[in-house]
């Protein structure tokens, strides 16, 4: 059994975290630590751990994911020029919340996409 992290809890609403967007399926709201202008969180409201996690029967959750992405960008004003959503799996994704989430970033030009060099 997969341990909880503060995201159940803010889906929860057990941590008071001002919700954008919930439903059956998933929850959104605004990073802790926004890394650009626009930085929200859209996380399932099951607990997944990693991407290494999901499995068939998650297919409606992830795609879900990707349509309140989409209706959150055009509500932040941002879907026109443009943004970036990110999943980050493990050590070397850089991933810190071990209950999948995806980044919505925007709202300023966001450079390369990785800033890693070869
Ligand atoms: P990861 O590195 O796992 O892909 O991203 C985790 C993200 O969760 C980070 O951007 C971090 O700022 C955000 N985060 C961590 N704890 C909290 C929290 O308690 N509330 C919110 N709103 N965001 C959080």
């Amino acid at each position: 059994m997969a341990e909880e992290t503060i995201f159940s809890k803010i889906i929860r609403q057990e941590i008071p975290t001002p919700l954008l967007y919930q439903d059956d399926l998933v929850t959104a709201f605004r990073d802790i630590s926004p890394q650009a202008n626009s930085h929200i969180l859209i996380v399932p409201n099951k607990l997944i751990p990693t991407i290494n996690d999901v499995t068939e029967q998650d297919e409606l959750c992830l795609g879900r994911m990707i349509t309140v992405a989409k209706k959150l960008a055009k509500e932040e004003g941002i879907d026109e020029n443009g943004y970036r959503l990110i999943m980050n799996c493990n050590k070397h994704g850089g991933q810190e919340v071990f209950h999948i989430h995806m980044h919505l970033v925007g709202g300023q030009p966001l450079g390369p996409m990785l800033s890693i060099r070869f």
